[in-house]
């Protein structure tokens, strides 16, 4: 069957776009006192995720978390969790759809249903200057899945075992001490931290290229509640040329964690869970 061009076909291609959710009625978060809090903050803790695999860290809520660049350019693909509670993880998908494509200071790291509310804030982000360059990239995106064995075997075959999927797998295995049966599931889709990616306009497919990350740059979060995080450095390192393999140069990640002064964050507010009464229009007025 051959597609028919209807007559107004431009007409329709020129109706201009709405926002689907504008974030005017976000809750603003509050950098101001995060920052004065930052301030007189001690360093609780500290790990370093060697190249090609993963670490797991504990931020308990109030306190921030740096991912930091170390000694080359590198990729992460970050996991966040509630401690308490695995069931309730960073939804990429939303995440995307209320901030765009990839996020920077001030934005939100969104929880899944039905809690719906933010686990970690972005309060600082060295990379904030690179914007959108001419290809349409940038910086920090929720829109690529976490590279994993499984897509490798489809497109490439073989067997890979140092793909983010299975870094991140093994490293929570081993933190909550399960299988890696039982892991798995609990993987899912990342922040990729410091990559640099986009659409391709002509066919809208997703690209990547050389992350504009360098040693000292880092992206802090205020953890919004407890939290369990999970880091890989992706094998494919900047990812300039390809992941799923070991042919890519790949540095460490280093997370630092900081407990704020007593006091400091008197004004802050915790995050309440979504306010959706979760009837789906059965139990009350349909
Ligand atoms: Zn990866």
């Amino acid at each position: 069957m051959s597609i028919i061009v209807p007559e107004d076909a431009e007409a329709r291609r020129a109706v201009v776009p709405v926002v689907c959710y504008p974030v005017e009625t976000l809750p603003v978060p509050d950098l101001a006192l995060f920052r004065a809090a930052r301030q007189d903050a001690e360093k609780t803790d500290e790990v370093r995720v060697p190249p090609r695999d993963a670490a797991c860290f504990n931020v308990p809520a109030g306190h921030y978390f740096r991912i930091s660049s170390i000694e080359g350019p590198q990729v992460g693909d970050l996991n966040l969790w509630n401690a308490a509670d695995l069931s309730e993880r960073f939804y990429s998908g939303k995440t995307r759809a209320l901030h765009g494509t990839h996020i920077t200071t001030g934005e939100r790291m969104w929880s899944s249903f039905p809690t719906l509310r933010p686990m970690a804030t972005v309060t600082e982000d060295t990379l904030g200057w690179y914007g959108i360059d001419g290809f349409g990239g940038s910086v920090h995106d929720v829109i690529g899945t976490r590279c994993d064995p499984y897509t490798n075997a489809l497109l490439a075959g073989g067997q890979y075992h140092h793909c983010c999927l299975s870094n991140l797998t093994r490293a929570v295995a081993a933190h909550l001490g399960v299988s890696l049966a039982e892991a798995e599931p609990h993987v899912h889709d990342v922040l990729n931290v410091f990559m640099c990616t986009g659409f391709t306009r002509d066919t809208g497919q997703y690209f990547m290229k050389a992350s504009p990350v360098r040693p000292g740059d880092y992206i802090e979060f205020f953890a919004e509640i407890d939290l369990l995080g999970a880091l890989s450095a992706c094998p494919g390192g900047d990812c300039s040329s390809e992941h799923s393999s070991d042919e890519a140069a790949c540095h460490p990640l280093l997370v630092e964690v900081f407990r704020p002064q007593d006091g400091a964050l008197k004004a802050w507010q915790p995050p309440q869970i979504n306010g959706y009464d979760r009837s789906h229009g059965l139990n009350g007025d349909a």
